[in-house]
């Protein structure tokens, strides 16, 4: 399927996008909320570097700051100070046009709540991304939701709405729209957090296949039993990196 190349966001600084580079790497990061009761500083220096093709999970109890970092990754949120460059793009310099623009085409981002679109069918919500971000023309996008429907084993389910569907469903539909355009980074926060034993394996095993193929997955999860089959897992504590697991294959 043809892709259009992807362009570096206008006003982005960009390093050479090494592949024997780390694809995502962070440095002195701090997230401050300024809230009624005075400053909070809910990501707290934090350094890290996610290789390509790493499964990385994150871990860590409720108001640690998990959410918050991905939203920092994934460009949802600012961060306050320090840097965050995605495979040689510096995403703390990009405004608000740009970072959108980014987003939708490097990265895939998957929430515990699936975000569908209700109005639209789920052929529609695959489509979304490619069609904001211009990459498929001509008719190609529509074909390359069905190809990644199939993929997902929701082919049958395309002319559906959101609300007709099972949540495992939707999962797996949001799992087809986040590699809409194809990203290198996959960040999923507590994408199995709505499902049920047996379906939370499943999209599990996708993740995995996912990141066999290349891609590279950073999931938050409150699912220790899955900690053994990332590469690496952080815990997440108070806004800090307090532990790192590796190499526990
Ligand atoms: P986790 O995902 O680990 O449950 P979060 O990243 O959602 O934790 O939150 C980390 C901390 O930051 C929590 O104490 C939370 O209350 C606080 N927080 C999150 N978002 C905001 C916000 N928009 N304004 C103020 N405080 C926030």
């Amino acid at each position: 399927m043809p892709l259009r190349q992807k362009a570096a966001p206008a006003g982005a600084v960009v390093h050479d996008a090494d592949i024997r580079k780390p694809l995502v790497e962070i440095q002195d990061l701090f997230k401050v909320y300024s809230t009624a009761a005075g400053d909070f500083t809910a990501l707290n220096d934090i350094n890290l570097q996610v290789g390509r093709g790493e499964f990385l999970g994150i871990v860590g109890k409720s108001g640690a700051g998990k959410s918050t970092l991905v939203n920092m990754i994934t460009g949802v949120d600012h961060l306050t100070s320090g840097e965050i460059w995605v495979d040689g793009v510096g995403i703390h310099d990009l405004n608000e046009d740009e970072m959108a623009l980014w987003r939708g085409q490097n990265v895939g981002v998957i929430y515990q709540s699936f975000e569908l679109m209700p109005t639209l069918t789920i052929l529609d919500n695959v489509m979304l991304p490619m069609d904001f971000c211009g990459l498929y023309v001509n008719g190609q996008s529509q074909e390359r939701a069905m190809e990644l429907l199939r993929m997902v084993e929701m082919d049958d389910q395309y002319h559906k709405v959101p609300s007709t569907i099972s949540g495992g469903q939707k999962q797996r539909a949001a799992i087809a729209r986040a590699l809409a355009n194809d990203p290198a980074l996959i960040v999923a926060d507590e994408p199995t957090g709505n499902l049920d034993t047996a379906t939370s394996e499943i999209v599990f095993e996708m993740f995995e296949k996912l990141v066999q193929q290349g891609k590279t997955i950073i999931m938050v999860t409150h699912d220790s039993s899955l900690a053994k089959r990332f590469d690496r897992v952080l815990r997440i504590a108070d806004g800090e990196i307090s532990a790192v697991l590796e190499d526990r294959v």
